[in-house]
């Protein structure tokens, strides 16, 4: 199994997360161009070989599982001796890992153990036809520019990719594949670090990852009261709270709703900016939402050309107002 697209898959609990369909639907479109084939890589404990179909479904042709009870949590060194043997054995020509916590940590370690390079926190990813290299984009220089990257002289070629970023493709119930268990060699010193305790956080706020809708404060909104205002429009749309860098610095909510480079990838159906300049920083973060409505007092903000409809106001005027209309709608 030579050659092909290998997607690190990751999981929490038994439960693939959202980057790993959004990896499926990228590989697939640079497998096809590379006329190779999409492989799933899934690693946990025991019984995660229970949802190894299911990445068929969502676009793998081949899914290899290392499946252990050392594997139940993650943990970087017994991760990386599998992806590592994987990779050594198999010898694919791309390997994509998501740019989350797991998958920053996990890639660079594997890499430098295979010698090879990796492009860290793609926002897009092509073949050129030409050589049949990938090619990486992510942003450069404080998102000031994005710059595209090929590693011409080792393989694989590895990526983590940006959360929210690539679409994942329909799943096809009909699709079929082959899964692969695999038994790993592991050495004692792969067990090193002993996890002592995993503590749920519990005061996680809703992923705004998934939200439909979503209401953005920035600096603009004042200060937290300010956020009250923000929030009761999401919660009349059913939506979530997103914010700007700026307003997460100033203490007023919590990173995990930032928007942007160094937060968030979102593409809602609906994204409503208050109070926010439109930094290209938190642009590169939203600007693929659907329809993108802004409410800021300075008429030339740069909000404004990506916004589908602009609001030149003060966001304490016209939200409270926006949010009375929406209820009575
Ligand atoms: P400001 O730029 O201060 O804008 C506030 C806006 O509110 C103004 O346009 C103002 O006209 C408007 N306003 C004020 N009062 C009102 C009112 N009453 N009603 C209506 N409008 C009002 N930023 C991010 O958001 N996400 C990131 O991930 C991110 N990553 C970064 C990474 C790097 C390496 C760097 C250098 C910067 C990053 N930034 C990021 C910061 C970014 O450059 C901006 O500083 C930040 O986005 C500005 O936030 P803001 O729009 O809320 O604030």
């Amino acid at each position: 199994m030579s050659k092909n697209v290998y997607v690190v898959i990751e999981q929490r609990d038994g439960r693939v997360q959202n980057i790993g369909y959004e990896l499926l639907g990228e590989a697939s479109s640079l497998a096809f161009d590379l006329k190779q084939e999409v492989v799933a890589v899934l690693i946990g404990g025991v019984g995660i070989s229970k949802i190894a179909q299911e990445l068929i479904y969502w676009g793998a042709n081949h899914v290899i599982v290392a499946e252990d009870s050392r594997l139940q949590e993650y943990s970087t060194l017994p991760y990386s001796r599998v992806l590592t043997q994987i990779i050594l054995t198999d010898e694919p020509e791309i390997v994509l890992f998501g740019a989350s916590s797991i998958g920053r940590d996990l890639a660079p370690r594997v890499s430098a153990r295979l010698k090879t390079g990796l492009t860290a926190d793609c926002t897009g990813l092509s073949i050129n036809l030409d050589n049949q290299l990938l090619m990486m984009t992510r942003p450069a220089f404080g998102g000031n520019l994005m710059a595209t990257i090929c590693c011409k002289h080792h393989k694989p070629q590895m990526a983590t990719v940006r959360t929210g970023v690539m679409q994942p493709i329909e799943r096809d119930d009909n699709r079929t594949g082959t899964i692969r268990s695999i038994e790993i060699a592991f050495q004692r010193k792969d067990f090193a670090v002993e996890l002592v305790e995993v503590i749920p956080n519990d005061n996680i706020s809703a992923d705004i990852t998934k939200a439909k809708y979503l209401v953005g404060g920035g600096r603009g909104v004042g200060g937290p009261e300010g956020f009250k205002i923000v929030r009761e429009l999401a919660n009349t749309l059913n939506g979530e709270v997103a914010a700007s860098r700026a307003a997460v610095e100033s203490g007023w909510i919590g990173n995990d709703h930032q928007v942007g480079q160094t937060g968030k990838t979102v593409r809602p159906d609906l994204y409503i900016a208050c109070g926010i300049s439109g930094a290209i920083q938190h642009l590169t973060g939203m600007e693929n939402s659907g329809t993108i409505i802004a409410i800021n007092k300075n008429a030339s903000a740069p909000i404004f050309n990506v916004a589908d409809l602009g609001i030149v106001g003060d966001l304490h005027v016209i939200l409270p107002k926006l949010n009375d209309a929406l209820k009575e709608a």
